[in-house]
């Protein structure tokens, strides 16, 4: 017998998906693909709550947004203030979705949370203007002796300018 939830609400056949979990793997979401739309937030509510530089969200209708797994491990925090809700993984803190009382019908889901594909390129920057000068932004680098697997940006690179090589 079906139970009347949302994690129990059974995917339409038609439908094509894409599953997301948390990193202790006790909550996992769907969402039908392709995404709404993508985006980058850089604002600084969302950098603490995923504590980094920004967060990568792709929008679901909340129709297509199903918790397969885990819903009862799921924790919300409500900012009055700004009127959202985040839910998180209560086992190992994972964010999990940002819900916004003026778009009552989109989930937004980090888009970290999916290793596949969910039809959506991020291509929006939402708080660009709160974009940290510490956020990496595709820099060269280079290999860091001594510590194999560690890149790193010289410092000095950008004062030599962007002609030489990357093994100079
Ligand atoms: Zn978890």
């Amino acid at each position: 017998m079906r139970k009347a939830t949302i994690a129990a609400k059974p995917r339409p056949d038609s439908e094509a998906s894409a599953v997301g979990q948390c990193l202790c793997g006790a909550v996992e979401v769907e969402i039908g693909t392709p995404a709404r739309w993508a985006w980058h937030d850089h604002s600084s509510a969302t950098r603490r709550a995923h504590g980094a530089a920004y967060a990568t969200y792709v929008g679901s209708w909340r129709k297509r947004f199903r918790v397969t797994r885990g819903a009862d491990e799921i924790t919300r925090f409500k900012d009055v203030a700004t009127g959202t809700t985040r839910s998180f993984c209560a086992r190992c803190g994972t964010p999990l979705a940002y819900e916004r009382a003026r778009s009552a019908h989109m989930v937004n889901v980090p888009r970290a949370l999916f290793a596949g594909r969910t039809g959506r390129e991020p291509r929006y920057h939402v708080a660009i203007d709160q974009l940290q000068d510490w956020t990496y932004l595709g820099e060269p680098l280079v290999p860091l002796k001594g510590f194999p697997g560690i890149v790193w940006e010289r410092p000095t690179r950008r004062k030599r300018g962007r002609t030489r090589g990357i093994s100079d």
